[in-house]
């Protein structure tokens, strides 16, 4: 028997290696080996498993790594699809759908000790007083931890293994889960009755788990990974088994989600649930707990997210693996969780772009989730109250179903949404006011009926630059071109790119000018809170952005205070833009909505629709009726009149068209070809270099030269006779008609963190096969040593 092996130094490529009489039976797809690699050993993953090789004199496997093979088939595949879809390594795909702490395993399960009473056979002997006392402590209990014990008997181990001598209890040595929820107190929730809206979506999800999901790509389980065609993404004769549920913001999208799940259980499949990041909050977390976490079903929900400790991620990745952990909440690399068999996949606020890993593998988890769905036969549900361009425009054609839930699940109004032209205010007073009056005169009504209300503003600091008005004299960020933030408490002048700091001057530091009159320009949440602080001197104010928020019972102390009442106003950046529910606020305010529309993206005005619509569902939650100001400069702009009328498909239409004519997504996709380096000169060179080659390669005129990128790989290897190249040589590449390069330019961003960046471009509506192009561009490329080349697939942020 033959083992392909991806090996985890970085090359891309795999290699074969014989399977010894002696690990006969150990190794199978997803074990992982130690083989010889040159003069070395080195670790690698089994991808697939073969009888022959087209290599004579095969190396042998030096040995097996751990019991249980770590990766799943399907799991395996996946980061197949990865590796060549994002145009990574596959060893980079690798080592991303396992969790470094499980890959290496460093922490290994921690074990305590444990006391066990032992059942009396005979007579008793005779004991002290501490000695019966620990024994009715165990009585009751009959097992605990020792330490436990300890503490509460207020005794030493000594004692209590003079009572292991006397063969009354059995000390053991046992394995403890780190459950990062142990502490909490959840009571448990039933089944909501469901609404005529939420029962339609409901009943399409279940028909189609029920039918099996993707059963015409689904195969048997036996073949290996490397056997199996992997079913192109959205396949044509596939018929949907992906859901876009679209639902305004309180309409119950999260009780379809439960009753999904519960439904995926009771045909005995797991669930895997992925929310952004900053939305994973205990609060989230806790209403999937409440439903299924309960009793003898403890460990059946499982959450993975950045901020567990190594040892917390190991214990929970393997309650997984070892099927005890059913449903998995997490962020972004949930999506690689373990789960066997899987039955549904949900990705709550779909259109949330910190789905996007921007380093590499640069992957997008709501596509990655649609695709593993394909090869695990899963129900994929893509929720959103503002579906991305993307998800809409699959819905459209036919590759996504769509569900629709048009009303707050408990007959709430949608919050009232005024716009404030603040031209108008700003002709009225001398210079721009933070508030208008009518936003001002809403706050003074809130705080009168007690109620609350949110401001945000999505810059945080104090103010956005520092200017001098004699010389003209802007303080930029000596690493970037960008200019510096001012911080007033902190009186420090700050880069929110790369986190350069200087203290704040009081004067210009022109040496020629010196003048005293500089001037801070602009607006960061630390200021509205100030002006805030002097309009309404009663009122308890908060303010939430990532200044104030290094840790996470920072985040957790300021909305436990607001959800309290003890807070009236919390101020914020888009940290409190998002799932936040909290029943008393009635107002909420948006100081300044043009801000994400100048940004040079072409999502820009997407950005600012979907920011509009989530901040805005923060209002009405509850009793009263919400309102909410939208101050702007632009009151006009289709992505603000459209979120003011809560008018999705409105904004839809009209943004796809301005799509198509520039050809952007999603009416092609892209890929972003970035390169960094200190040397400017440089930089662009070897950008226009590559886009030659590039060029050259699309029109299919050069033969990829496979040839010469695997001598290079001999020259690599001190001993290249014996790994062998198993990539399949690309042979011939035919011409890319639709490709479109633009560029190379200098990107929005020039200078970032001391480096010059220049971006190419590409547009396509043939992806994989562009993505093979760039692996192959990737491995012929010879970049010098002071430039970088990064290749992002579909990325969500140019700049
Ligand atoms: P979304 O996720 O769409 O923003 P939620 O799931 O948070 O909305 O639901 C909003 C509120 O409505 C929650 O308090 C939820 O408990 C309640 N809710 C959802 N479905 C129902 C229902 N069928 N009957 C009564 N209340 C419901
Ligand atoms: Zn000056
Ligand atoms: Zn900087």
């Amino acid at each position: 028997m033959v083992a392909r092996v991806t090996l985890e130094i970085a090359l891309r490529r795999e290699f074969d290696y014989a399977i010894p009489p002696e690990l006969a039976g150990q190794v199978e797809v997803g074990t992982r080996v130690k083989v010889p690699f040159g003069h070395r050993q080195v670790m690698g993953c089994v991808t697939a498993l073969t009888e022959l090789s087209t290599h004579t004199n095969l190396r042998h496997i030096a040995g097996v790594v751990g019991k249980q093979s770590l990766v799943t088939p399907r799991v395996l595949q996946l980061a197949r699809w990865i590796a060549d879809y994002y145009c990574c390594a596959p060893e980079t795909a690798l080592k991303s759908v396992l969790p470094e702490v499980v890959r290496r395993e460093q922490d290994g399960w921690r074990e305590r000790l444990f006391v066990r009473l032992i059942p009396a056979t005979g007579e008793s002997p005779k004991l002290t007083k501490r000695q019966q006392e620990i024994l009715s402590l165990l009585e009751e209990r009959r097992e605990m931890p020792l330490q436990e014990l300890l503490e509460l008997a207020e005794t030493t181990a000594e004692t209590v293994r003079r009572l292991e001598d006397k063969h009354l209890v059995l000390i053991t040595n046992q394995v403890s889960e780190r459950d990062p929820y142990a502490k909490d107190v959840i009571s448990r929730t039933e089944s909501l009755t469901m609404n005529a809206e939420q029962a339609v979506a409901l009943a399409a999800i279940c028909k189609r788990m029920d039918c099996g999901a993707g059963e015409k790509v689904g195969k048997r389980e036996s073949e290996t990974a490397s056997e199996r065609p992997l079913p192109p993404a959205h396949s044509p004769t596939f018929s949907p088994a992906t859901f876009l549920l679209h639902g305004v913001t309180g309409s119950g999208k999260t009780e379809v989600y439960l009753q999904a799940i519960a439904h995926a259980l009771a045909q005995g499949k797991g669930a895997i649930v992925l929310v952004p990041e900053i939305a994973l909050t205990p609060q989230t977390v806790e209403r999937f707990k409440a439903r299924f976490s309960h009793g003898a079903l403890q460990t059946q929900v499982a959450v993975l997210h950045s901020h567990l400790s190594s040892g917390e991620r190991h214990d929970e990745w393997h309650k997984i693996r070892q099927g005890r952990a059913r449903i998995v909440i997490g962020a972004r690399s949930a999506i690689f969780a373990p789960v066997e068999p899987l039955g549904l996949i949900i990705v709550d606020e779909e259109h949330e772009h910190s789905y996007k890993q921007e380093e590499a593998p640069r992957y997008h988890a709501r596509d990655v989730a649609v695709v593993r769905g394909q090869i695990d036969s899963a129900v994929v549900v893509l929720g959103s109250a503002t579906p991305s361009m993307e998800s809409f425009f699959n819905v459209q054609r036919g590759k996504y179903a769509l569900l629709e839930l048009k009303l707050r699940a408990d007959d709430k109004k949608m919050p009232i949404v005024r716009v404030v032209d603040m031209r108008q205010a700003a002709r009225k007073e001398k210079g721009t006011p933070i508030f208008s009056e009518e936003l001002k005169e809403a706050i003074t009504k809130r705080l009168e009926r007690r109620e609350q209300t949110m401001l945000f503003l999505n810059r945080r600091g104090y103010s956005s630059s520092l200017q001098c008005p004699q010389c003209g004299f802007v303080a930029e960020c000596p690493n970037c071109s960008v200019a510096l933030t001012y911080h007033r408490k902190a009186q420090k002048i700050c880069c929110h790119i790369c986190g350069h700091e200087a203290p704040a001057p009081t004067a210009c530091p022109e040496p020629k000018c010196r003048s005293a009159a500089i001037r801070y320009a602009g607006l960061g949440t630390e200021r509205v809170e100030e002006t805030l602080t002097k309009l309404f001197p009663h009122a308890r104010i908060a303010r939430m952005d990532s200044d104030l928020m290094k840790r996470k019972e920072d985040y957790r102390r300021v909305l436990g205070d607001f959800k309290a009442g003890k807070t009236d106003i919390l101020v914020g950046t888009q940290m409190i833009a998002k799932g936040l529910h909290f029943e008393n606020v009635t107002l909420v305010g948006v100081i300044h909505a043009d801000l994400s529309l100048h940004i040079p993206d072409f999502r820009a005005g997407e950005r600012t629709f979907q920011l509009l619509t989530q901040v805005s569902g923060r209002a009405g939650r509850g009793e009263v009726e919400g309102e909410v100001f939208v101050q702007s400069f632009t009151p006009f702009h289709p992505a603000i009149q459209y979120a003011r009328r809560h008018d999705f498909i409105g904004f839809y239409e009209q943004e796809i068209e301005f799509r198509e004519q520039l050809n952007y997504p999603p009416a092609s996709r892209l890929a972003m070809l970035t390169f960094k380096g200190r040397n400017e000169e440089k930089v662009k060179l070897m950008a226009e270099h590559v886009t030659r080659e590039l060029e050259a390669l699309a029109s299919g005129k050069t033969v990829p030269a496979s040839e010469s990128a695997s001598v290079r790989e001999m020259e690599l290897l001190p001993d290249a006779s014996s790994p062998h190249t198993l990539t399949p040589s690309h042979s011939h590449t035919p011409a890319l008609r639709d490709l479109v390069l633009s560029g190379p330019a200098p990107a929005p961003l020039l200078r970032a963190e001391t480096f010059y960046r220049y971006q190419l471009m590409l547009r396509t509506k043939q992806m994989p096969r562009v993505s093979k192009v760039l692996a192959t561009l990737l491995e012929q490329i010879e970049l010098p040593e002071d430039v970088t080349l990064t290749v992002d697939i579909d990325p969500v942020s140019l700049m």
